[in-house]
């Protein structure tokens, strides 16, 4: 999955003082929601932004893997995005060697939070960077901001032999079939997110909710956390057409392949598909 990144190593813990950045180190930009890359499709060098006229003090520190370390530079102005390909985020997912996906993705979960939160929620003043911990402190009252996570959950609901699965409305452009998923409300746990979304999406009771796995889904800021789970009773769906296209009870072979898996999703269906999921 994403942050399956052996033998490399994932090092987000946040650094007093944050390490100054050198040339070789890597810069991540984004603009108007799409990333900025080289010609060769990869992250740019911190000297390569510094010779397009980047400003050092500008670059903050994210994270590193293994010796890498990566620097986000927000805002990047017209003549450093002329000197870069501008392409769609999307990209994380193929990118190669694969931790760059992980890198990719985290980069841009870390982006979006600081630029949501340039201003003080609590009283409209500027906010600036914390230099104990990852948080933005407003200038006026104080308040601390910590970078946000959405908990959102993939539910994979076996019928014995058969697994179901479905096709979301507003997502058209994915050919593949999805697991049931939604976000956790305030006030509930995550196997009861499990239930009420299964019931919300297709009308089926299920049982048996058991946590498989979780994992980080920088790309909507999300944590997804997987659960199994078994239909209790009535297997006739009733679809949420407002949000579920189509509801399907496939058997392991009837499954569609899914090849290099990132996510939870393709990765538990391609569990069940093979016959290894945990019963
Ligand atoms: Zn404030």
């Amino acid at each position: 999955m994403l942050q399956d990144i052996a033998p490399h190593s994932f090092h987000n813990e946040f650094k007093v003082p944050p390490p100054p950045p050198e040339g070789g180190d890597s810069a991540v930009l984004f603009h108007e929601g799409n990333v900025l890359l080289t010609g060769e499709g990869s992250f740019p060098s911190v000297a390569e932004v510094l010779a397009l006229g980047a400003e050092e003090e500008k670059l903050i520190y994210l994270f590193s893997v293994d010796e890498q370390r990566f620097y986000l530079l927000e805002g990047p102005s017209e003549s450093i995005r002329s000197g870069l390909k501008t392409t769609s985020p999307a990209v994380f997912r193929r990118m190669e060697p694969p931790f760059l996906r992980l890198v990719g993705a985290t980069a841009m979960h870390l982006a979006n939070w600081y630029r949501a939160n340039r201003f003080c929620g609590f009283c409209g003043a500027p906010t600036v960077r914390d230099d104990k911990e990852r948080a933005m402190r407003c200038a006026d009252c104080g308040a601390l901001v910590y970078p946000r996570i959405n908990p959102a959950v993939v539910v994979a609901v076996r019928n014995g032999e058969k697994l179901l699965l479905i096709r979301y409305a507003d997502r058209p452009m994915v050919a593949q079939y999805a697991l049931i998923a939604g976000f956790t409300e305030i006030g509930e746990t995550m196997a009861e997110t499990a239930r009420r979304e299964v019931m919300e999406e297709v009308g089926l009771r299920v049982k048996n909710v058991r946590y498989h796995a979780d994992q980080p889904w920088g790309f909507a800021g999300n944590q997804m956390v997987g659960f199994w789970a078994e239909l209790d009773g009535d297997d006739t769906v009733t679809l949420d057409t407002r949000e579920v296209n189509e509801a399907v009870w496939l058997r392991r072979e009837e499954v569609p392949e899914s090849h290099d898996p990132i996510d939870l999703t393709h990765t538990m269906t391609e569990l069940f598909r093979l016959g290894k999921d945990p019963r």
